[in-house]
């Protein structure tokens, strides 16, 4: 599949949808403290998408073989890495890290970002995940620049973060936004010679390009695996991970984050 190169009045649209979904972020930020349901988070971002007129992206997205996604957000608590189902009896505790993801559709165009947050009081290696997470993906958007490569960004994320004694995800990345949450390229946040024998795709970044920076990071080792809800996925070994994103547009400069306010 060829790459869908946006014109500047798409990305422009791009940029409203974003905005939305920034909103909806800062309602959920609102609400966040102990005591409240991932439920109820999810009940707030969807009133804010619809009250701006779009439509929640995650709802009813489709995955091979199993239920389609039933909520507006992913709510991802402590060794949650993505995609965790949000639920009225899900009550969020003192302490936890909560990762939030939603994205929604506007004129037909797609915004898609993350946070995690610490809730309450937690330890200084917690803040510390968060910290560093936040930061890999400042410096993926930074690597965002021609002449770099997809290649490059992701280099630049995994150095970052493994020199910090982390592991990246390498089941899950992040992805080329448009009109589909899911296009070309590929943004994976680690690179191998073995993954290119294996037919991933290196790409100039070239203006035009949309797509969204998606670190997971994790504490421990990088192995995953799915709940029987078919997709919450955890680390195996119950270590505590972090996840941000941003989905950006390339420019013949600096690139626009377009999820911001
Ligand atoms: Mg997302
Ligand atoms: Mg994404």
């Amino acid at each position: 599949m060829a790459l869908y190169l946006k014109t500047p009045d798409e990305i422009a649209i791009m940029r409203e949808a974003g905005r939305i979904v920034a909103r909806a972020h800062a309602a959920m930020k609102e609400a966040l403290r102990p005591g409240i349901s991932t439920g109820e988070l999810d009940k707030i971002a969807e009133t804010v998408i619809r009250d701006y007129g779009a439509v929640p992206a995650f709802l009813n997205y489709p995955k091979p073989n199993a239920p389609s996604y039933p909520a507006t957000i992913n709510a991802s608590i402590n060794n949650e890495l993505v995609h965790g189902i949000p639920s009225n009896d899900r009550i969020i505790q003192e302490g936890d890290i909560v990762s939030l993801d939603t994205g929604c559709i506007y004129q037909e165009f797609i915004g898609d970002s993350a946070y995690t947050y610490a809730v309450g009081e937690v330890s200084p290696a917690i803040q510390r995940l968060i910290k560093v997470t936040e930061e890999s993906l400042r410096i993926g958007i930074e690597a965002s620049v021609m002449p770099n490569s997809i290649k490059d960004v992701a280099l630049m994320i995994q150095r970052y973060v493994e020199s910090q004694g982390y592991s990246v995800a390498r089941e899950y990345t992040g992805h080329g936004v448009g009109r589909s949450m899911h296009e070309e390229p590929e943004m994976p946040n680690w690179w191998s010679r073995i993954a290119e024998r294996r037919g991933r795709k290196n790409h100039p970044l070239q203006v035009g390009m949309t797509y969204a920076i998606e670190p997971m990071v994790i504490a421990g080792r990088a192995d995953l695996m799915e709940l029987d809800d078919q997709w919450t996925v955890v680390t195996k070994d119950g270590s505590l991970c972090a996840h941000f994103e941003h989905t950006i547009a390339i420019t013949d400069g600096k690139p626009i984050i377009l999820t911001l306010p």
